[in-house]
Parts: C-alpha cells; structure tokens; sequence
C-alpha cells in the first residue's frame, strides 16, 4: 500500500514525500481512508510512536482546502510538549497549503499572545485542555465550525483529571462534527468517552487490545532495597551507549537520583513538577539534541516525551497505577526500532510484574544483575572502540608528538596501551572491585537474600530453575554479525539442547553473553568452545569463572586480552548501541569519572 492510495490530495502528498515518508504505517492504512469521508467517527488504538499523528494529521489536512477565520479541526492532547510536537507535525504536512494556520496553545505562556493569534485567524487548534477551556471561558475562540475533533491519548488525559474540561469542551463543538479518538490503552474510562460522543465508529488496534509494543523487551532485575542505586548504575555501565528515560516515583526521588548519578559522573539530568517551566525546557533541549544522555523523570512530567531512539527506559521504581508503566515502556522502540524496558524491583514486588504482565500481554525476562567483571568487560571494549574512532588533529596534535615518543621511548608498544588504559580504567576498576554480586534471591518466604559468587541464576524467561544458571562468555560479536538467533542456533546446533534451556543473551560490539542451565555447563564447553560462526571460531569460557590465587585476582574475560576479540580486524565500526538496533552513538559513551 502506497499513501498515493489513500485518497490525499497532491500538495499532501507531496508533503509526506518530503518527510521522506515511504509508505503508510498500518495504523495510518487504516485510518486515513476512513478519515476522509465527512462525518466519520474513529477510535485508535494505538501506541506513540506507530504513526498516529499522521493518521489523523493528514486526513484533518486534506479536508481543509479553503481560509478559514475558525477553526474546522480541533486536536486535544495532555500535556504542552505533545501539543508543541503535534503542531509541528502537521505544519509540516501543510507545508504546500499555505491557506492553512495551526496555532498551538497550552497552560504556562502568555495567554494573550494566543488570543490573538487565534483572532488572526486559524484552521486547525492543537490545545492541552486547561487552556483550551481558560480560551473558551474568555470568549476568545469560536468552535462553532469545527468540522473533527481528535482526543489524542485519551487515557492519559482521564488519568490527569482532565474529564470535566473535555465534558464542556465537547459541549461546545456542533453535533455535527466527526470524533477521533486515539489511546494506547483502553480502561473503561475511554470506553465511556467513546460511547457517549460517538456514533457508530469505526475502532482499529494495532496489535491487540491494550497490549504492548512487541519490539520492546521487558526486563526485570531482583535486588535489595538499599543497593537499587547501585544496580542502576550497573545497568547504565553494561550499556555505555545508552540513550535512556529512567522513571522515579516522586519528585523528590527523581530529583535525589539525577543529583547522585550527575556527582558519580553520569550525564544526567532530572525533570519534574517542582522545575521552573523554563528549567523543564532546558533539560528537554538538551535530551532532545542528545546532548543530555540520561533523563530523569516522574510520570507526569515525562508524559508526552516525543522523543525517537530512546534505546531503554530503566523503571528505578515502578509506577503505583499499572496503566502508566505503558506510557513508560512506550518511550522506547518508537517507529519500529527496538527498545528495552528494564525494571528495578525488591523482592515484594513480583506480584506487580504478573499484573503488568497481564495488562500489557506480554512477558517480562527475568535476568541477573550485571556482574563487576561483565560491565568491565564491556566498558572497556567500548573504551578501545572509543580510542580507535577518535579523530586525530594532526595539525595541533603534531608538534607535540616528538618529545612525547622521546618520553616513552624506554616503553614497549604494550606497555604504553597498558599505562593509557589504566590511566582512564583503574577507578572504574577499583570501584566494581568493591562492589558485590547486586542480585537479591525471591524465595517464596518474600525473604531478601543475596546470592553467592558461584550461584548466580539468569534466563531469558524466569522459571524455577533460574538460580541454576550460569552465565558464559562468547568472543564473537555484533561486528562479527552475531546476532541473538546466530548464536541460539550455533550453541543449539552444536549441542543438541533446545532453544528453551538457553536464557538471556547479551550481544554485544565485541562479545557476546548467555545463560544456560548449570548442568549443561560442561556440554557446552566442550561443544560451543571452538564452535564455528560464518566461519570464524567462537571461544566460549565461564563468565564469572576467576583465575585460580596467584593468578593476580585477574577475572577471566577483562583485562585478559584478545579473547573478546576477532582475529584483530578493526572494521572501524563505532560501537553504536548493539542491543537497541539504534544508530551510532558512540559520541555519547560516559566517560569513567567517579
Ligand atoms: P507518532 O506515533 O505520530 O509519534 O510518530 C512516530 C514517528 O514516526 C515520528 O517521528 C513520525 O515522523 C514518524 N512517521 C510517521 N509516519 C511515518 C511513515 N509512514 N513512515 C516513516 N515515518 C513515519
């Protein structure tokens, strides 16, 4: 299906071309023919990030071919920051129709300036409720011509109180005019709305009801209350190009994490209701441009955060309404990318995840906190990527190269990549040294209790065997092609196990993890270890396996050289975030501040 298909007019068209818009999503299939006819009522449900603003944006467009003093469409969204993003979107689909104006307006600016642009005339209105009420209590807009209303996220906007202003804002549009509503997720409240200002709609959901994006994993990790801090911590470390959303559940927590992780070196910021409006906007800009790595925030002040690539939303606590951890994950994976949504519980809390479990129906993993030597094995293959892709200023660098050889001519080669490493390595080094296995035990007793070294349990899918895993390292990786199903397929292959008995794995630039059963451990070994991946072979080794005393407390796979790596070849890729299929990030790495 091509959008020339859909019924649009040629300066709509154009206009999604010039997007670079290729072909309709299939919420945009759906909706837009529909949306063409005049009295039309819908109901969509549907994720952020499927494409929905164009499934109503372009129909509302294409219907409107004249000037018009009033307005004849009317979009209603939670929160200024979709208002801000919708507008644009739709300026950008009517950038051929010069006869249409779309104003946005929302709480916390000058009301005046709105005022008056609406009495300059304006086609379309894009408002937060609030002020779209404040607006019609001042006479200062006329929705007698209103020809479609659209309630974007509409759970959403029940959630935040809003009924009773989309009450009397619906009061004021003709009976004549078309509803459209959209909304991720569909709790009664959305039902009523839909049953008692619509006739007869037409209601399409992508995927099935109140489900979750299939492209995001859910992931959940058990520890102890006092150490949920430093897993989340060990989570950022194990993604270094991370591009992350994390939640908290009050103000006051979000502002506490975002203060501890910018003092421990992180680029973090917070956002939350207490901000000056000028502040939240700052911060926004900053994540936005991706100068701003990890974002901070509570639910209602994330809400409506439109921004693509997010590559994992970490939940520091989860939220108390079930509903909201939709919106959470629904920040990542957006537009078809992949996303991760992890989760921080104490060992109480496993009841909230069967719940979520049912409202989004989908399964969360249940997988280990990072151990110190996996994280240090992954920082530092990201550090060596970093060196590698880091541009030389031959011209400044230059004329201070001569006496710096002559300074390190006593050196080997060898010995100088040691000294550089651990010159930025050593106190990330020294801090994973100090801290223990973060992984709290869930016995049925609801009892906290950590897990030895040697016992440490992983799976992609949690059951009851779980603390009989092991966690085994791979020295392939995402540069050498290996993806998930690569290396299921080659440890299947080579051992005859099924794919159910292998849990997590973690591919990563360099190298890869999984977790097996413990007592599959010395099969693999010996079969997996040597095993060929499009014809290069792959070493496999314990990953928590330490080298025996005298062995300088070495761990096996940091600091132990080249295994991790492919036959030296250096194919110059920068280490972009290899579990998010997102783009090249690698600008953004942390560096090992503490
Ligand atoms: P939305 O769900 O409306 O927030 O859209 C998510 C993202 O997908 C936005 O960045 C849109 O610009 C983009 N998008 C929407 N429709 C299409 C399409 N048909 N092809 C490619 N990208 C799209």
């Amino acid at each position: 299906m091509t959008f020339s298909e859909l019924g649009l007019r040629p300066e709509v068209l154009k206009a999604v071309t010039s997007l670079g818009f290729e072909q309709p999503t299939p919420i945009q299939i759906e909706a837009i023919p529909h949306l063409l006819k005049s009295k039309c009522d819908f109901v969509g449900l549907a994720q952020t990030g499927t494409g929905k603003t164009a499934a109503f944006g372009l129909p509302m467009i294409n219907r409107i071919t004249e000037t018009s003093k009033y307005p004849k469409g009317l979009i209603i969204c939670p929160t200024r920051e979709l208002c801000l993003q919708i507008a644009n979107d739709l300026k950008g689909f009517s950038k051929f129709d010069k006869h249409i104006a779309i104003e946005a307006v929302y709480g916390g600016t000058d009301i005046r300036r709105q005022m008056s642009s609406i009495k300059s005339g304006v086609s379309i209105i894009v408002a937060t409720p609030g002020r779209l009420v404040d607006l019609i209590n001042r006479r200062a807009i006329t929705l007698d011509e209103v020809e479609a209303v659209v309630l974007d996220e509409a759970d959403e906007m029940l959630n935040m109180g809003f009924k009773e202003d989309l009450d009397f804002i619906l009061r004021q549009t003709p009976e004549t005019k078309s509803t459209w509503l959209f909304s991720a997720t569909m709790p009664k409240e959305v039902a009523n709305i839909a049953k008692n200002y619509m006739t007869d709609p037409l209601e399409v959901s992508i995927g099935s009801k109140n489900q979750g994006n299939e492209n995001i994993d859910h992931i959940y990790f058990a520890v102890k209350e006092k150490d949920r801090y430093s897993a989340l911590k060990s989570l950022i470390d194990f993604n270094p190009n991370i591009f992350g959303l994390i939640f908290c559940r009050t103000r006051r927590e979000t502002q506490q994490v975002a203060e501890k992780l910018a003092k421990d070196g992180y680029n973090a910021e917070a956002l939350h209701g207490d901000l000056s409006q000028a502040q939240r906007d700052r911060v926004m800009k900053l994540f936005r441009d991706r100068t701003l790595q990890l974002l901070v925030a509570t639910d209602v002040a994330a809400r409506g955060i439109d921004v693509d690539d997010i590559s994992h939303v970490i939940n520091y606590n989860l939220p108390d309404e079930i509903e909201n951890y939709t919106h959470r994950s629904g920040r990542t994976a957006r537009a078809g990318r992949k996303g991760e949504s992890l989760v921080l519980i104490n060992t109480r809390e496993k009841g909230k995840i069967k719940s979520i479990e049912r409202v989004i129906k989908q399964e969360f993993t249940y997988a280990l906190v990072p151990s110190p030597e996996d994280i240090c094995a992954v920082q530092l293959q990201s550090m060596i990527q970093k060196v590698k892709d880091i541009p030389v200023n031959e011209k400044e660098i230059g004329k201070f190269i001569p006496s710096i050889l002559e300074d390190f001519e006593d050196l080997t080669k060898e010995e100088v990549i040691k000294k550089f490493i651990s010159a930025e390595f050593n106190r990330f080094l020294d801090y994973y040294r100090k801290a223990g296995d973060l992984n709290a035990s869930m016995s049925n007793s609801g009892r906290e209790e950590s897990f030895g070294d040697g016992n440490r349990r992983g799976g992609r899918k949690e059951r009851g065997g779980d603390e009989n895993k092991q966690r085994f390292f791979v020295s392939l990786g995402e540069k050498d092609g290996l993806n998930r199903g690569g290396l299921l397929r080659v440890i299947c292959d080579a051992t005859g196990l099924s794919s159910g008995s292998i849990g997590r794995i973690d591919i990563m630039p360099a190298f890869s993890f999984f977790d097996a059963d413990k007592g599959d451990v010395d099969q693999i070994l010996k079969k997996v270890d040597g095993a060929e991946y499009e014809g290069k072979a792959m070493a496999v080794q314990l990953s928590n396996e330490k080298k025996s005393s005298g062995g300088g407390g070495g761990r096996s796979n940091f600091g132990g050289g080249g295994r991790g790596r492919s036959g030296g070849g250096d194919r110059g890729r920068s280490g972009g975030n290899s579990r998010s299929g997102g783009g090249d990030r690698s600008g953004r790495s942390r560096s090992f501040k503490r």
